[in-house]
């Protein structure tokens, strides 16, 4: 066993993984790792080869390879960053803040100043849906399916439905059209799409490829591989409405359900929304141990990569004051008012800007979105178009905020 002290220790090297590390190294810190499982560095992005990346971050519209080779030689221009991949982190020890991991060296045991989680998040499985009949060859998670097409040059069948109107579930509606593959259907099970309009446009409507709203897949049949999908339209209770059944004949389902934050590791030791799984982190990207960091997908599911970068340098960079002076100001709560679902952070850390997410519970033409500390308006703008499907983020500069707790709210 090999024994390691280290400033800054990353877990995953993905777009939040990369921006932390950079963010920890511009702070000057000496010594920062980044152990990843994959055999290269880039997370999910080098699977992702649609374009939509980077418009924030770079100004430029990236696929997803090439974002992530722009971050990754951004990481080499620090001498004092490390990326090592093929490294597995299998336990924490949170009271004697040891990391172990497992590679081809053996077991490495690091003992960081500061640690930055960026695990990334797993896709919900077949499970998450309790879909009645029998179990064939043929069923996918979309993460899975984009695998195979993209990286291994594999189709997973020839006629395919989709479930799941997210942003995966509809880009891999195109991409599967793209390769030949005969989209039949996307379902969906609430009244809304859950992915973007851009992609609700650019990737079903462009191709004619039907979306049922408020419908859910009732039987999967098939011997050995799937040969017919049913589905169902719901009533306003989520109930399957008898005699609305469709027939489809295909060999090949996409289960697009849902990315759940990976926590799985640290649920033992640190908060964790009961709700979304996501570590719960403040505004600095602290976690509820004052060494612990996190960012990206681990902590909440964000539209986009470019968030998931500033997020993790953030993190990153604050992981790095702590190392070098201890800084663990004091923090406030952040509080979901009024019509709104998902908010991040939980926290807010005095000295720190305010960079909240949120999404809406019920989709609005227009809405006025505020945030208030105690009788102060720290933010108060009518935004149109509020879908829950739609991560909104506003900022609110350090110079703005005060000390005292915090709430956002949606109104009409
Ligand atoms: C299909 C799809 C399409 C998307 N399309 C867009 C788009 O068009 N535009 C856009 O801006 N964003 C898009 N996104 C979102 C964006 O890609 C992600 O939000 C972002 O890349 C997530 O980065 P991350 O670092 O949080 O997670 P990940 O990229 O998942 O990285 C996490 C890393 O941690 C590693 N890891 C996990 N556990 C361990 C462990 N125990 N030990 C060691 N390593 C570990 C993993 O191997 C992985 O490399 C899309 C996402 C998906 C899935």
């Amino acid at each position: 066993m090999i024994e390691k002290e280290v400033d800054v220790l990353v877990i995953g090297a993905g777009a939040a993984g990369l921006g932390a590390a950079i963010g920890a190294a511009r702070e000057g810190v000496d010594k920062v790792v980044i152990v990843e499982r994959d055999e290269r560095s880039g997370g999910i992005l080098n699977q992702c080869i649609h374009n939509g990346f980077g418009l924030h971050y770079f100004r430029e519209e990236l696929t997803g390879p090439e974002y992530a080779e722009r971050i990754k030689n951004i990481v080499k221009q620090y001498p004092n960053i490390d990326v090592k991949v093929e490294q597995y982190v299998h336990g924490i020890d949170y009271r004697r803040k040891e990391v172990s991991v497992v590679s081809t060296e053996g077991v490495t045991i690091y003992k960081p100043k500061s640690l930055v989680v960026a695990t990334g998040a797993r896709e919900r499985p077949m499970g998450g849906i309790l879909v009645p009949g029998t179990r064939p060859a043929g069923v996918f998670t979309a993460g899975v399916a984009q695998r195979f097409v993209n990286l291994e040059n594999r189709l997973p069948g020839k006629k395919a439905i989709i479930v799941g109107s997210g942003d995966i579930g509809l880009i891999m509606a195109r991409r599967l059209t793209l390769e030949g593959v005969e989209v039949v259907a996307v379902v969906e099970r609430m009244p809304f799409p859950g992915g973007l309009e851009r992609n609700i446009r650019q990737c079903l409507k462009d191709f004619n490829i039907p979306l049922y709203l408020s419908h859910t897949v009732v039987g999967i049949y098939g011997k050995e591989r799937l040969e017919r999908v049913i589905i169902a339209q719901l009533d306003e209770n989520f109930k399957p409405i008898p005699g609305t059944e469709k027939k489809f004949d295909v060999d090949t389902l996409i289960l697009s359900v849902g990315l759940i934050p990976q926590s799985t590791l640290f649920k033992d030791f640190l908060k964790i929304d009961p709700w979304t799984k996501g570590i719960m982190t403040s505004s600095s990207g602290r976690t509820s141990l004052n060494w612990i960091f996190a960012a990206g997908n681990c902590t909440v599911i964000y539209d986009l990569v470019d968030w998931v970068t500033e997020e993790g340098s953030t993190s990153g960079k604050f992981a790095a004051m702590y190392v070098k002076n201890n800084w663990e100001p004091a923090k406030f709560s952040v509080e979901k008012g009024q019509n709104v679902g998902l908010l991040f952070p939980t926290w807010y850390e005095e000295g720190t800007n305010l960079n909240i997410y949120i999404r809406v519970k019920k989709p609005l033409e227009i809405g006025t979105i505020r945030v208030k500390q105690r009788n102060n308006l720290l933010y108060s703008k009518k935004h149109a178009n509020l879908m829950p499907s739609e991560m909104v983020n506003i900022r609110i500069p350090e110079s703005k905020i005060g000390a005292g707790d915090i709430v956002v709210e949606v109104v009409e």
